[in-house]
């Protein structure tokens, strides 16, 4: 499942291949707004929370930058130039971008779509993504303040749905989200208005040391030493710490919303604690 530090690896890896190359070839099944053309130069290739960003110069010195989100099953890859790889037939491959270094290949993402600007300050991207949560020092004060704003507002939202949203700080998924809320000791299903700054800080900046450590290794994703998580996908197995069986739940304060899971301890993150 891609979540932040997923998305800077494939940056890492595709990097090299598209950036200071020029467009060979640019093919998109489907794309929202402006397509980059062949000629173009790839003057950056960027990961923003779980977008990657792959930003071209126009002709008139602007950037047109390229956005993908892979959603649960989308995937980038790098095939050597030589490979030429073409779309039409393929119906899962929906971006080919080909330089004289390589051919990045992305199948199925959820979200494809460009826009222009003139920098790369992250005003500029759509939806306003928050802060990137994969950098050791994350804009705890930013955040702090954008969730300040959910909690005063009229809508439910708890703090395990705040940590998803991508727009307070950018980066966690679903993994991510109830690991750091074990180790914070903080019932997931608390409305984001009973939390105080200082928990909400330290839960962003206990997400980011993880999402950072993963980005740093090449291993697979863990969140204990050894391997493996805390609570994550471990429905009745034993708490790590208490021994109590870890529970599961689908559920948030509005029923409208498709309710993503949840695993957490309730003897080391009760409900009482709240402060
Ligand atoms: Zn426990």
């Amino acid at each position: 499942m891609p979540e932040g530090d997923s998305i800077h690896r494939i940056q890492q890896l595709l990097r090299p291949a598209l950036a200071g190359y020029t467009v060979e070839s640019f093919w998109a099944r489907t794309l929202k707004g402006h397509r980059p053309r062949s000629g173009m130069t790839i003057s950056e290739v960027r990961a923003h929370g779980k977008h990657l960003l792959v930003d071209f110069k126009t002709p008139n010195d602007r950037t047109l930058t390229l956005d993908t989100h892979l959603g649960m099953v989308g995937s980038w890859r790098l095939a050597a130039p030589e490979t030429k790889v073409s779309g039409g037939h393929d119906p899962t491959i929906r971006i080919l971008i080909t330089t004289a270094a390589g051919q990045a290949i992305c199948r199925r993402a959820t979200t494809i779509r460009t826009f222009v600007h003139d920098g790369q300050e992250i005003s500029a991207l759509p939806g306003q993504l928050g802060p990137d949560l994969t950098t050791p020092q994350p804009e705890l004060d930013l955040i702090a303040k954008r969730a300040e704003r959910v909690g005063a507002s009229a809508s439910a939202v708890t703090i395990a749905e705040l940590l998803l949203d991508q727009k307070i700080g950018a980066g966690i998924g679903n993994i991510y989200k109830s690991e750091t809320l074990f180790l914070e000791g903080v019932w997931p299903f608390a409305p984001v208005q009973q939390i105080d700054t200082s928990t909400i800080r330290r839960l962003y900046q206990t997400a980011a040391q993880l999402l950072h450590t993963n980005v740093k290794t090449n291993r697979p994703r863990q969140t204990v030493e050894g391997g493996g998580f805390f609570v994550y996908d471990r429905w009745r197995l034993p708490c790590r710490r208490c021994g109590t069986a870890v529970s599961r739940a689908y559920r948030g304060l509005d029923p409208s919303k498709q309710q993503r899971s949840t695993y957490w301890c309730t003897v080391c993150q009760p409900a009482s604690a709240l402060p």
